[in-house]
């Protein structure tokens, strides 16, 4: 049985200090969940430091990106092996802020997806329509060019290690989640994108994370639909006791 993937997402916030501490609050409060996978991302910087307080806990370390080549002339860039050597499980692909305020596209995302499922971490791609294309009816075809483009030449093989996360542009760090129907309806449309690329038993291993919004008092009726397999949480991933609510949603 797959587990529900519960990460947060902490951005470009926290000082050292208060990411070891928020990393080290967090994991023990979770320390006896057992039913649900939680993972957190913070900054490049931190992650070695926050790895070490993470230590022993159930949570996995991911990174917020990555870049597709080995190593080499790069400025400012981060090798997936940087990332593994740093601890990371987990690295976010594709999220709506590096797509919209950082340029990035589908053939870039593709390639760092491929990058890391070869470099043995787990891409956790995202996917999501912004709010003009939601009101001109053409979030399937965002979302459809999205998973498509993004997951171009991975194996079936792989696929298992692959994570999605639906997350409309809109919905993130506005307050206005997606109702669980809305979210749902992308979610039958991704899984059934996986089904036709993978076959039925790999796109159901496949985790479909919804974010957007997510908070403690709408976590539990998004994570009852069928095909919302955990959270990608920015916002309320910042503080242990609002990501620990998440993390026990169903409780
Ligand atoms: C995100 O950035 O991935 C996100 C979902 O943010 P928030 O939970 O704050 O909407």
């Amino acid at each position: 049985m797959k587990k529900p993937l519960i990460a947060g997402n902490w951005k470009m916030n926290l000082n050292l200090q208060a990411a070891v501490e928020l990393a080290a609050d967090t994991a023990k409060r979770v320390a006896d969940v057992t039913d649900v996978e939680v993972a957190v991302c913070p900054t490049f910087v931190h992650l070695a430091q926050v790895g070490h307080a993470l230590k022993a806990s159930n949570i996995a370390l991911g990174a917020q990106n990555c870049y597709f080549e080995e190593e080499g002339a790069y400025t400012g860039e981060i090798s997936t092996a940087m990332l593994i050597e740093a601890g990371c499980k987990y690295v976010i692909i594709g999220h709506s802020e590096r797509r919209h305020i950082f340029g990035e596209a589908d053939d870039l995302i593709n390639a760092k997806v491929l990058k890391a499922l070869s470099a043995g971490l787990r891409p956790i791609l995202c996917v999501g329509e912004t709010l003009d294309e939601r009101k001109g009816e053409v979030t399937e075809k965002v979302v459809t060019k999205h998973v498509i483009e993004g997951l171009r030449d991975v194996s079936e093989k792989d696929a298992s290690r692959l994570v999605v996360a639906y997350e409309p542009v809109w919905a993130i760090g506005t307050g206005v989640n997606a109702t669980p129907e809305q979210a749902e309806q992308v979610h039958e449309l991704i899984r059934g994108l996986l089904r036709e690329r993978f076959g039925e038993e790999a796109a159901t291993a496949i985790r479909i994370q919804y974010g957007g919004s997510v908070k403690p008092d709408n976590v539990a009726v998004l994570m009852a639909m069928p095909e919302i397999d955990g959270a990608l949480v920015g916002g309320a991933s910042l503080k242990a006791d609002s990501f620990e609510k998440l993390v026990r949603y169903s409780r």
